[in-house]
């Protein structure tokens, strides 16, 4: 399976740099094994995935309180909006992806290293974003670990009809 594949060692620097932090958070039940690898991403999510994780790292060292995050939207094959988190207060890796994309983002798939959130935070849900936006697909690499987020973006984002896909490239 395609989504399994070991990490080439590039992709497992990114990795860290991205998601060591969320990995410190005492996590219930521990990070990786609640985001287990879907049976249904293909060789272009983990591809994707891996040009997320690097889109990500472009504000390492900036985002703090907050985790690195970067997002890609993706329409016929074809990347159309790019994102990431610059800094805390400001929009959300997936919100910038959005914006880029426009309408281009109707019936696309949207990659994102972290779990998009739910909740009212300094900037509005990204779930809603996502669903105005009229993604119909989000393929993620791991669960928020916050305790305000924490698998809450994945069940609306499910329950609003769309297919999500968690744990792609999430292994460290
Ligand atoms: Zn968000």
């Amino acid at each position: 399976m395609q989504g399994v594949r070991p990490l080439a060692p590039v992709v497992r620097v990114a990795f860290h740099r991205v998601m060591a932090p969320l990995l410190r958070h005492p996590a219930p039940g521990g990070l990786l094994t609640r985001a287990c690898v879907s049976s249904m991403a293909t060789a272009d999510d983990t591809r994707l995935m891996e040009e997320a994780l690097s889109l990500a790292q472009q504000a390492a060292g900036r985002t703090s309180p907050n985790p690195l995050v970067g997002a890609l939207v993706v329409a016929n094959g074809r990347i159309v909006g790019r994102g990431f988190h610059r800094k805390a207060g400001e929009a959300h890796a997936e919100v910038v992806a959005l914006r880029e994309a426009g309408v281009l983002a109707r019936g696309s798939t949207l990659y994102t290293t972290l779990e998009p959130c739910a909740h009212f935070g300094r900037t509005g849900p990204c779930t809603e974003a996502l669903l105005d936006a009229g993604v119909r697909r989000v393929v993620a690499a791991m669960v928020d670990p916050d305790p305000k987020a924490d698998g809450r973006g994945f069940a609306r984002l499910r329950t609003a009809g769309l297919a999500v896909e968690v744990g792609v490239q999430a292994r460290p």
